[in-house]
């Protein structure tokens, strides 16, 4: 759903934005509380995944960025994530400034785990910046096998557990043909997920495939 400017904040009395680093109320539009602006170190990089695919991110995995996944991830922290995937459009901007992009889509949940969430955090960092380009979002995978979470895991068994456990969602196929595609998630660790979503996308038709994420471990 998009509000207008002054609808928008109207609801931040009622849904305030939040700091994504400390968690505390800020001010709306504001990717950062005062008190954290000078802790945080912005290291946009950009990386090869699978050796094929370019992933770009603006932080590394460590301190506040860190605590900012983590909110995101299990504190039902959704008022963060317009903050988040500013930050991501930013990398975006500075990485591939080179490349225009179709659409953006995101690495889906097994419906299992979405039952146990109340979102798919990806997909709030997608659906921001989607919005920040002013570029449809689309759900175009599916997460067929349940896995156990990836960070209880180490790198041999993550990349042995997450292979071919995504497909194409069957109603995108006609869409996905012919597409530049921005695929986001939250942490670049091994890059064995996104580089198994960016396969799949490439086999039903993709023209190419960039990614994005909020912090590389
Ligand atoms: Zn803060």
């Amino acid at each position: 759903m998009k509000f207008s400017k002054p609808l928008s904040y109207l609801l931040s009395f009622f849904y305030p934005s939040r700091c994504p680093f400390c968690g505390n109320v800020s001010q709306p539009f504001v990717t950062c509380c005062d008190n954290c602006r000078p802790k945080i170190k912005i290291q946009t990089g950009k990386y090869f995944i699978g050796n094929r695919w370019l992933c770009t991110s603006p932080f590394r995995y460590s301190g506040l960025p860190k605590q900012a996944v983590l909110k995101l991830k299990f504190n039902s922290c959704g008022q963060i994530s317009w903050a988040m995937g500013k930050y991501m459009t930013d990398a975006i901007k500075e990485s591939f400034s080179d490349y225009s992009f179709d659409v953006v889509t995101f690495v889906p949940m097994h419906r299992k785990r979405k039952r146990k969430s109340l979102y798919n955090h990806s997909k709030l960092l997608a659906s921001s910046i989607a919005k920040n380009l002013s570029l449809p979002m689309k759900n175009l995978l599916i997460k067929t096998e349940y896995n156990k979470p990836q960070h209880k895991l180490n790198r041999d068994e993550r990349i042995k557990t997450i292979k071919n456990t995504f497909r194409a969602d069957s109603k995108s196929l006609d869409f996905i043909k012919g597409k530049t595609i921005l695929l986001c998630d939250d942490v670049l660790t091994t890059g064995s997920t996104l580089s198994e979503c960016c396969k799949v996308l490439e086999k039903a038709g993709a023209k190419d495939v960039f990614c994005v994420a909020f912090a590389k471990a």
